[in-house]
């Protein structure tokens, strides 16, 4: 077995893990953007969120629910950004869904999701509407 979270999922190397469910396991990122930053990751390796079966979704995002509200009372933030990226041009660098959970307080100095993002549109709302209805089916 390769994949590391796979591995950390197996109990196979070190994690601080936080969580233990059905369906998902969640443990602190080794290289934490703020305190109390958590992965959450599905038991079941799959890369990316369109190779999730349905029931690994619904308990994987079930756990992230679970984990937000006492990982930040338990760091004593006011919020959470929680976030995913999702392939390798989003920035996903471990090839296993996993869904970062990280603690956030005002004036923090980090932005918001919006902020990664350069804004730089082309088509009109209508056009890609229709586009992902079509992809859709
Ligand atoms: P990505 O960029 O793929 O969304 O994030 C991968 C995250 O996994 C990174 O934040 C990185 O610090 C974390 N990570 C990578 N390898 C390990 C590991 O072996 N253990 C833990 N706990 N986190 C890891
Ligand atoms: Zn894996």
């Amino acid at each position: 077995m390769s994949c590391i979270f796979c591995r950390i999922v197996a109990g196979e190397i070190p994690a601080e893990v936080v969580a233990r469910d059905a369906g998902a396991v969640a443990f602190l990122d080794v290289q934490p953007l703020a305190d109390g930053h958590v992965l959450v990751v599905p038991r079941t390796h799959v890369a990316r969120l369109e190779e999730m079966a349905t029931a690994d979704a619904e308990a994987l995002f079930r756990t992230v629910v679970r984990l937000v509200g006492p990982v930040r009372r338990a760091l004593g933030a006011e919020a959470t950004t929680v976030g995913v990226n999702d392939g390798a041009a989003s920035g996903q660098t471990v090839p296993h869904v996993h869904v970062h959970i990280v603690p956030r307080w005002s004036g923090d100095g980090a932005g918001t999701i919006h902020t990664i993002f350069p804004r730089r549109t082309r088509r009109p709302l209508a056009e890609v509407a229709a586009a992902i209805r079509t992809a859709l089916g």
